[in-house]
């Protein structure tokens, strides 16, 4: 098999707050390869954004080795680290991040600019990238003319546009009222047809279950079970994630 797109080698990640050490992430390993969804659930608290930050590459770990891509993130400085982030990385928040009083093409374009894309390409790429998502009828719309739902996908097609190898997914769907929860995750779920490497921090069991090659269940900062679905679901042997599971689904 090729050399995994991420490679987390016993990676840990502790806060230090004053005198106090706070273990975020201890001692996790995980490999995804190319056009691998993996999900990672899990209490709140456990760590599942501590690691999405590292993965991202908004973050660095305290112990253990990060390869993204074939390179290990700590041999990197932050303008390396930063440029390797913006070629390989696609991040999406519960929150949209859209910039005010600016049509949806131009919140797509905009990091494009930065990338030193010229403005034929920008345009062409962000308006690609909009219609992808289903948004072609939108791309004059500002965020206050636009659904949740419609702002999280432009928030997607903004990290589509750039291209990413891995998408990144951390709880996109929280903010979101229930009918619009199913519009972002279809989205989602196409992308992941198209052969999208993608890894998603949820609280949607059933499109976990329907969707990903493996599942990761955190617990204060440890993976203490991880399976593809159908073992992850019906044959968990971790009491945490047991109890977890019972009280959800
Ligand atoms: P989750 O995303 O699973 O809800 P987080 O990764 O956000 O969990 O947090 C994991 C733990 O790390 C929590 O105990 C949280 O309080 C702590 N933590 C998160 N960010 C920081 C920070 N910047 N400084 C100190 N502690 C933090
Ligand atoms: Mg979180």
């Amino acid at each position: 098999m090729s050399e995994p797109i991420i490679h987390f080698d016993h990676v840990s990640r502790i806060y230090t707050m004053g005198h106090m050490e706070v273990p975020a992430l201890l001692d996790v390993s995980l490999d995804v390869h190319e056009g691998e969804f993996v999900a990672i659930v899990g209490p709140s608290g456990s760590g599942k954004s501590t690691m999405m930050n590292i993965l991202g590459c908004l973050d660095r770990p305290t112990d253990g080795t990060y390869r993204l891509a074939g390179t290990a993130v700590e041999t990197l400085d932050d303008d390396g680290l930063a440029k390797l982030r913006s070629r390989t990385i696609g991040f999406v928040f519960q929150s949209y991040n859209l910039l005010p009083r600016t049509s949806a093409l131009d919140n797509v374009a905009t990091p494009l600019l930065y990338q030193g894309v010229k403005r034929s390409d920008r345009i062409r790429r962000s308006q690609a990238a909009l219609e992808r998502l289903g948004l072609g009828d939108r791309i004059f719309h500002e965020p206050t003319e636009l659904s949740g739902g419609q702002q999280q996908r432009v928030a997607i097609a903004r990290s589509l546009a750039m291209n990413p190898g891995v998408m990144l997914f951390d709880e996109v769907t929280a903010a979101l009222d229930p009918e619009t929860v199913k519009e972002v995750l279809v989205t989602i779920k196409d992308l992941a047809a198209e052969g999208m490497t993608c890894i998603l921090v949820t609280h949607e069991m059933g499109f976990a279950r329907e969707i990903a090659d493996c599942i990761y269940f955190t617990d204060n900062g440890v993976i203490v079970e991880h399976g593809p679905p159908a073992t992850f679901f019906d044959q968990a042997t971790d009491c945490r994630t047991r109890q977890f599971l019972s009280q959800i689904l």
